[in-house]
């Protein structure tokens, strides 16, 4: 990673205001960065030209160019990133709720969005249904690399520093496995006078290293976390995700027993429906026994498929019985519906198109 120059998205306030001197132009440039989302020094038109040219010898502004985009029709927008290095990785735009008129076509609610987060270019972990592991592990994204991935897609979509986003860490990469860097941009992005995103609107999706977990409980960042599960017993969880070896399921349910969570709020349990793995009733009484103790919810996903993969997509049948089962004895379970299913859904699919 030596080759990266550094970018004013890897500091929060606090650091900008040691590194930039008159202490008011801090105050002006991060304006520019977070509210009018720059991308070079020339964007910076109330900045002095002297102070310009001693800060692009250090710090470049943007680190991220956008290297593709697909667009679905329920609004979903994908993006490949290329960055410094010639490396690429994605996020993704996701429309959550539409736009709601009243009978006179006046806006009464306006549409709300959450923006996916990659944290690495590849990931370490290697689970055996995710296209992102094929490729093994590159790197950590730095800290500005993961908050320009929001700037860039705020930008790229016209949505206001102050309108309201969700944030998701559900793109390629294991964010406990970057959690410094992941840390810092969950406190750059809770800026008061940067994107105001507060820990409630952030959550960071991990496939289970328990003690990381209680790494990021300790931080108290007040950001929600969801669990990639996928399986009751350790022998299927170990199969889908190497690492459950060394985490096993009980040592994850004891690290979320811990973790600091709103007392409003549950726990999100993902789990991926994997045809002829998962998917039986048998399971989906397991699931339910294993969360007794916890404010769950669990969020149900079709596995998706892509050319190569040993994996299945379970029938709708399936997947409304396992729903069933779940509402039936007092858990909270929704179905993801596969947002940009006409694009490249799962993470890593896009990446892997950009290749020729
Ligand atoms: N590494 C973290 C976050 C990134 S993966 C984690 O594993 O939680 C984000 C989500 O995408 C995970 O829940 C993962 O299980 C899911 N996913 C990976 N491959 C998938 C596929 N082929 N179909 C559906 N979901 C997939
Ligand atoms: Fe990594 Fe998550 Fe993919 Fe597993 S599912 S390989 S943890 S990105």
């Amino acid at each position: 990673m030596t080759n990266l120059k550094p970018s004013l998205y890897d500091y929060t306030k606090k650091e900008l205001f040691t590194l930039i001197k008159p202490s008011f132009r801090v105050q002006q440039i991060f304006g520019w960065l977070y509210h009018n989302y720059a991308t070079s020094y020339e964007d910076m038109n109330n900045i002095p030209k002297s102070l310009k040219e001693e800060l692009a010898q250090k710090y470049i502004v943007d680190p991220l160019k956008i290297a593709n985009k697909e667009l679905s029709s329920d609004g979903t927008i994908k993006y490949l990133f290329e960055l410094q290095d010639g490396k690429t990785m994605e996020s993704v735009w996701l429309k959550m709720k539409e736009t709601q008129l009243d009978s006179n076509g006046v806006v009464i609610q306006e549409a709300k969005y959450t923006i996916c987060v990659s944290t690495q270019v590849g990931c370490k972990v290697g689970c055996t249904f995710c296209l992102t592991a094929k490729g093994g592990f590159t790197r950590n994204l730095t800290v500005g690399e993961i908050v320009a991935q929001v700037v860039a897609l705020k930008r790229d979509n016209k949505h206001k520093h102050n309108r309201k986003i969700n944030i998701v860490y559900m793109g390629m990469g294991e964010p406990l496995d970057n959690l410094d860097n992941l840390a810092k941009a969950i406190e750059i992005f809770k800026e008061e006078d940067g994107l105001c995103i507060g820990g409630k609107r952030q959550t960071v999706s991990t496939s289970g290293l328990s003690t990381k977990i209680d790494k990021l409980g300790e931080m108290d960042l007040g950001v929600h976390i969801a669990i990639s599960l996928h399986a009751v017993d350790d022998k299927l969880r170990s199969e889908l995700i190497p690492m459950n070896k060394a985490h096993n399921i009980n040592s994850i349910i004891e690290a979320v027993k811990r973790f600091p969570i709103d007392t409003r709020k549950r726990v999100m349990f993902e789990y991926l429906v994997i045809k002829n793995k998962n998917d039986d009733i048998g399971s989906a009484k397991k699931l339910v026994k294993l969360l007794t103790d916890i404010k769950a919810k669990v969020n149900l996903i079709y596995f998706n498929p892509y050319p190569g993969t040993i994996y299945d997509r379970p029938s709708k049948d399936d997947m409304l019985s396992f729903q069933e089962y779940l509402l039936k004895h007092g858990l909270l379970c929704t179905i993801r519906d596969s947002k940009g299913i006409d694009i490249s859904a799962a993470c890593g699919q896009l990446k892997e198109k950009g290749k020729v």
